[in-house]
């Protein structure tokens, strides 16, 4: 089983981790930049992160034969702090780099006046930079955020399949799906999504742009979650290939927009239909 983990938070994981996740199949990640756990108190401290994304986290994956790439945003937790919103002045210089191959997180934490503002910026920054973007979803007032993310994506110009947004359950799919951005869902350990969960939405739904990710971090996740998936997927009937699609070559497909995957062989896998295709939508595409 191969598996592209495209939602993993490594800098807050240990080596030890790295080894199991190859071990089980994971031989390609994506780190989203986020928070630290507790606040940024000024824009170094972005910066030092972003290297070590870029830097680091890199290295520290390759040991193990692991594709390390990562997206840049200001997150929704601190796009409302004073403090951090003048990072978005460094971003546009990130965004050119190797590996990155999305902006994000970016979206809605609580829903202020504040967020929407760094949101809009960071959707703009998307389509110039020609880039996808990883939208995060709020864990309080889902259905909500979820509609307001949507209005603010089709405003923004950004070609609808260069968005994925994620964290989403059974109550929020429906209205992401019919907008035709890709559905990200997050595998926890105990709350939330479980495996059994993701395996019933795929049979009701299908593979087609979904994303399976473990969203592991500090608080209690398990790197391992998106292989749980793939073994789920197996005892509930779907084939070897389905698994391969939902596990690798949909989140190859996706990133792969970038044209800045750090995988051997990305150009075979994504196809001949891929060649050229832009995330811009209008004058530009
Ligand atoms: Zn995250």
């Amino acid at each position: 089983m191969r598996i592209f983990d495209p939602h993993v938070h490594m800098t807050s994981r240990t080596t030890d981790d790295y080894e199991a996740m190859a071990a089980a199949g994971v031989a390609a990640l994506v780190e989203p930049a986020f928070w630290l756990g507790q606040p940024r108190t000024n824009v170094g401290s972005f910066l030092d992160y972003f290297d070590g994304l870029l830097g680091w986290e890199r290295f520290r994956a390759s040991q193990f034969g692991v594709a390390h790439h990562c997206t840049i945003a200001l997150n929704p937790k601190e796009a409302g702090d004073p403090r951090c919103t003048p990072v978005l002045d460094e971003l546009p210089r990130y965004l050119e780099k190797d590996g990155v191959v999305a902006v994000g997180e970016i979206g809605f934490d609580s829903m202020t006046a504040a967020e929407e503002e760094a949101f809009t910026r960071q959707l703009a920054m998307a389509v110039e930079h020609e880039l996808p973007a990883m939208v995060h979803t709020p864990h309080r007032d889902k259905a909500a955020g979820t509609r307001r993310t949507l209005e603010l994506v089709e405003a923004s110009g950004i070609a609808a399949d260069a968005v994925v947004v994620d964290h989403l359950n059974e109550t929020t799919l429906a209205d992401v799906d019919a907008a035709g951005c890709w559905m990200g869902f997050s595998v926890y350990p105990e709350t939330k999504m479980d495996e059994h969960r993701m395996v019933r939405i795929l049979l009701d739904r299908g593979l087609d742009r979904v994303l399976v990710n473990s969203a592991a971090d500090w608080g209690r996740s398990d790197p391992l979650k998106t292989r749980a998936v793939g073994e789920a997927m197996l005892v509930a009937g779907f084939t070897e290939d389905d698994v391969d699609r939902v596990l690798w070559r949909n989140p190859v497909a996706f990133f792969g927009r970038s044209g800045r995957l750090l995988l051997e062989d990305v150009r075979t896998e994504l196809g001949a239909e891929h060649e050229g295709s832009s995330v811009l939508r209008g004058p530009r595409s």
